[in-house]
């Protein structure tokens, strides 16, 4: 399953932050998914919950701040109203995604013990 995968990805990233910075623990991590990543949140979260077992993240909570999908023209710029057809009215053309594919490891508040 892709969020499988994307939260075995993510554990990594944070191990290697938190041996770097010889943290004990880590208390939080802070992530973006785009609604257009193709990510189910939901399903992130079960993910995490099984995989976070035995690792630095075992009580760390995992905040996700979800971002919208933001749609443009890729000629003029204009953006593409929600829910409207994906192609801009003044130039014909398709519109590009400008926002919102995004999987985003923005933050990790962790423990760090004194030297
Ligand atoms: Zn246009």
């Amino acid at each position: 399953m892709h969020e499988y995968s994307i939260v075995q990805a993510l554990l990594e990233r944070v191990e290697a932050e938190a041996a770097e910075h010889r943290a004990a623990a880590v208390h939080r991590l802070h992530i973006r998914i785009g609604e257009a990543s193709g990510v189910e949140i939901e399903l992130l979260r079960t993910a995490y919950g099984v995989f976070r077992d035995r690792t630095l993240c075992q009580n760390a909570d995992l905040s996700i701040v979800p971002v919208p999908a933001l749609w443009e023209c890729p000629r003029c710029l204009a953006p593409i109203p929600r829910g409207a057809i994906l192609r801009c009215s003044g130039c014909a053309v398709p519109a590009r995604l400008a926002a919102g594919d995004e999987i985003v490891l923005d933050r990790i508040e962790m423990e760090v013990a004194d030297v």
